[in-house]
């Protein structure tokens, strides 16, 4: 019988994964969300509709659950940290809270020595005129952005005409990275010094947006372990308790950088379900359980492709996979464009 109830906040794909690990371990989720055709409600034992300031919805929810975690990190601060005084919240509130904003992500990164793309806040239209120097470059909004959302590129001071960027909101300036490559490195840490890490993941955004992963990434031995400590450090350095996330940029020299983390399960991690022992979704579930840790076995090398769109259409007809392909249709009530609607991963 299960002991512990896991309650999710956010209903896409991700949390979907999350509550099918979580069954798989006899833990019983309850998914809030704000949006009332989330996918995982029908991947959760119970499913709560509600916006994320709803404070009776928010307690409801609360008293029905034992510890609560999450599946994206554009969660007002305010609302995690309500909910953590009454019951726990894994991670952290405050981890969240630094990740969410890039520019507080990025002071953060650095301040450990780790090298990021260079970046420059933007608070006003006349901050850019003076900055040159991070041209080419891309604008991203310092909070809330996601698939490319909320991200400008700009080439010269002269594209500022033509976009219709909405300078309410608060920006930070990156220079372009010229890519070679990206990857990214998912850890689960469970406590001091305890932690099990995947090998690096090499990923191909198309429009932003994440295309294909692969393991093992083309990289060189120095990019694999490097990475591989730097997230070991991140984790370390924010006392995580769950999977996490880092995207890195390998530029044409050979430089490794982080762009971005997210404290939480990640796209790229797809394939981890299949090709290893424990996925990142039941890691995630086991360390913020506090169930026990399995050493990670890598059982085969994958590929996953994002099905974004109409993309999932002929996968849908298909009626016989072969025996190394494995194919998630997450049950999105639309097709839209750039929405993503399933993935295949391909052991190889
Ligand atoms: P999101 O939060 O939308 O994932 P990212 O900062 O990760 O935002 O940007 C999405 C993608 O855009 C990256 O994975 C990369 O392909 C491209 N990109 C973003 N910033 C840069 C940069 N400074 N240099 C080169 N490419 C970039
Ligand atoms: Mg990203």
């Amino acid at each position: 019988m299960s002991v512990i109830t896991l309650g999710i906040i956010g209903g896409g794909q991700l949390g979907s994964m999350l509550s099918m690990a979580a069954k798989e371990l006899n833990i019983k989720t309850i998914v809030y969300c704000d949006d009332v055709d989330a996918p995982a409600e029908k991947f959760c034992d119970e499913f709560i509709f509600g916006k994320y300031d709803n404070k009776e919805k928010i307690f409801e929810f609360i008293n029905k659950v034992n510890i609560i975690t999450y599946e994206f990190e554009n969660i007002p601060y305010e609302t995690l940290n309500e909910i953590n005084k009454k019951k726990p919240v894994l991670p952290k509130p405050s981890i969240n809270r630094l990740i969410q904003h890039r520019l507080a992500e990025k002071d953060f990164v650095n301040k450990l020595n780790i090298r990021t793309t260079r970046y420059t806040y933007i608070e006003k239209k006349s901050d850019l005129e003076s900055l040159k120097d991070f041209l080419p470059g891309i604008l991203k909004t310092v909070t809330m952005g996601y698939d490319g959302k909320g991200q400008y590129p700009i080439n010269d001071i002269k594209d500022l005409n033509h976009l219709n960027i909405d300078f309410s909101k608060k920006y930070i300036l990156e220079k372009l990275v010229k890519l070679k490559k990206e990857i990214s490195v998912i850890i689960t840490r469970f406590g001091n010094n305890s932690y099990e890490i995947y090998e690096p993941i090499e990923n191909t955004h198309e429009n932003q947006i994440l295309k294909y992963s692969k393991i093992p990434a083309d990289i060189n031995e120095k990019i694999f372990n490097q990475s591989k400590e730097w997230a070991i450090s991140i984790a370390e350095e924010l006392k995580y308790i769950g999977t996490l996330c880092v995207e890195f940029f390998i530029d044409r020299n050979e430089n490794l950088y982080v762009n971005e983390i997210a404290p939480r399960v990640h796209n790229s991690g797809h394939l981890t379900i299949n090709a290893y022992n424990i996925s990142q979704f039941e890691n995630h579930i086991r360390a913020v359980c506090s169930l026990e840790k399995i050493n990670l076995k890598k059982i085969s090398n994958a590929k996953m492709i994002n099905l974004i769109g109409t993309q999932i259409e002929p996968y849908r007809q298909k009626i016989k996979f072969n025996k190394n392909e494995f194919f998630f249709d997450y049950l999105k009530k639309e097709i839209k464009e750039k929405r993503k609607m399933g993935h295949i991963t391909t052991l190889v």
